[in-house]
């Protein structure tokens, strides 16, 4: 069955030459050529949906729906994604196909008609592109405040490409590290790549991020992210790590690098010019007392299925860095507990630790890839219940919300009421964290602001508080904008 909206797959036509992944072995051993032989990236973007040999098996009217949507959501890849992690025998099925290139499900249908319409007037670059930005503006794309509440600031101005949102640690986005080897369907943070200007958060080259994290002695850990910061070259990276390490930073313990690198290009770290460069700087990391920790982005086992992938690990392992694992769930992708489970399995026999199952976000496609929260959960306790101990470090289903992380802990029945029992994992009221809260039972829910309060409470304990936030921030904005103005806004 398709699952995405495409034609019944023509599996048989659709290997092209690259081999099943079942066909490639355990991944166990690691060939001498993996680690010795740089490879060049090649990108595929929108001009290759007709020219990618295995794609012309797909029919001329699944290949239009997802150039359609190709025109609104970002779409890169690559090919190591394309020659390796794909099993072209599965397309339009697999998880990998899903991941990375364009479904026609992924616009709701009147954005696609309007997308469709505007490509069929032959409007020009221009005018597609204002057609593509005000359904993008439409697509929710700054999801919980992240602009209007995480952008701290230093001497009354923001700080460019800095968010914070807990009190321990600060987000820095460097300016060149804001794309991926591919860009993931499912994106949250797809407006970075779509070059919706004023949606962009990144550092200026002013470096007034180190100023900031070098005065704030309540953080304890920066977590350079993007796009995928190590998209960079290493000495570029470097200027952004050398610049913590330095004196006056001794507050700063724990340096993190969310990428999902480890996935799409695992070279980064095993046969790139500069891998060992990379490594270098996590062992230099390591070597000044703190702790380095490699936030990898792996949605489906098959990411972890190749020899260069495995190498990958054992290589950043080397270094003294750990290597902590998360990923959405996932429909289409990962909404299978199996999956999970030999996920987390084969993550741990490995040597990295799994760390979060998040709730696909309320922004760009979440309509094709989100999961009510009640599967959710029992996707996420069918997993955890099969495997060890040590990979039951991961946490979820947890949304990424306004007001923190959010973990739904599980479905209870209290006072008769069928409730959802959840809590924080992170609150940016730090004292909001760990309290058990209920919001009613609800199956078809996707995300926090679709719960609403057990027992007939009118609100969220930590709602007011949460507000009194948002005035607060939105009237520093307006300040800013208006240094005459000094009275709170609401
Ligand atoms: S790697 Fe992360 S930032 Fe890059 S496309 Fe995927 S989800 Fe988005």
């Amino acid at each position: 069955m398709a699952v995405s909206g495409f034609a019944p797959s023509q599996n048989a036509a659709l290997t092209f030459g690259f081999p099943g992944r079942s066909d490639r072995g355990t991944g166990q051993e690691v060939p001498e050529d993996v680690t010795k032989e740089p490879i060049k990236t090649r990108f595929y973007g929108i001009h290759d949906l007709e020219r990618l040999p295995p794609l012309q098996a797909l029919s001329p009217a699944d290949r239009h729906a997802m150039a359609v949507v190709a025109h609104v959501l970002p779409f890169r890849t690559n090919n190591y994604v394309v020659e390796d992690l794909i099993d072209w025998s599965r397309v339009p099925d697999d998880p990998i196909f899903h991941l990375t290139f364009p479904q026609p499900g992924m616009l709701a249908p009147e954005h696609f008609r309007r997308m469709e319409a505007a490509l069929a007037e032959g409007l020009g670059k221009a005018e597609l592109k204002a057609v593509a930005d005000q359904i993008r503006l439409e697509m929710n794309p700054h999801p919980a405040g992240q602009k209007a509440l995480n952008v701290p600031t230093l001497d009354d101005a923001p700080v460019p490409g800095v968010q914070r949102k807990y009190r321990e640690t600060a987000l820095v986005f460097p300016a060149r590290g804001q794309t991926c080897h591919a860009y993931c369907t499912f994106c949250f943070r797809w407006p970075q790549f779509v070059g919706l200007g004023d949606l962009k958060f990144a550092t200026d080259e002013s470096q007034r991020f180190a100023a900031f994290i070098k005065r704030e002695k309540h953080l304890t850990d920066v977590l350079f992210t993007g796009g995928d910061p190590l998209v960079m070259r290493t000495e570029m990276l470097a200027s952004y790590v050398d610049a913590i390490l330095a004196p006056g930073f001794e507050h700063i313990r724990t340096v993190r690098f969310g990428t999902k690198s480890v996935s799409y290009w695992p070279q980064r770290f095993v046969s790139d010019p500069d891998a060992d460069e990379l490594l270098r700087l996590f062992e230099r990391v390591v070597a000044s007392g703190r702790h380095v920790a490699i936030m990898g982005h792996y949605n489906h086992p098959a990411e972890l299925s190749t020899p260069v992938a495995r190498e990958a690990v054992r290589r950043i392992r080397s270094t003294g860095a750990e290597l902590r694992t998360q990923s959405p769930l996932i429909r289409h992708i990962n909404d299978d507990a199996q999956v999970w489970a030999e996920l987390w399995r084969t993550q741990v026999n490995l040597g990295c630790i799994p760390y979060y199952m998040f709730v696909e976000r309320d922004t760009g496609a979440q309509r094709f890839f989100g999961v009510p929260l009640a599967r959710a959960h029992q996707i996420y306790q069918a997993a955890f219940q099969q495997v060890s101990g040590l990979a039951r470090t991961v946490r979820g289903p947890s949304m990424s919300a306004m007001p923190g992380k959010v973990a739904l802990d599980g479905v209870a029945e209290i006072r008769g009421e069928k409730v959802f029992v959840l809590s924080f994992l992170q609150g940016r009221n730090p004292d909001w964290v760990k309290r058990p809260f209920f919001a009613r039972y609800n199956p078809r829910a996707m995300w926090l602001d679709d719960l609403d309060p057990a027992f007939d409470d009118e609100r969220f304990f930590y709602e007011d508080e949460l507000e009194d936030m948002a005035v607060r921030a939105h009237a520093r904005a307006v300040v800013k904008l208006h240094p005459a103005h000094h009275e709170p806004v609401h």
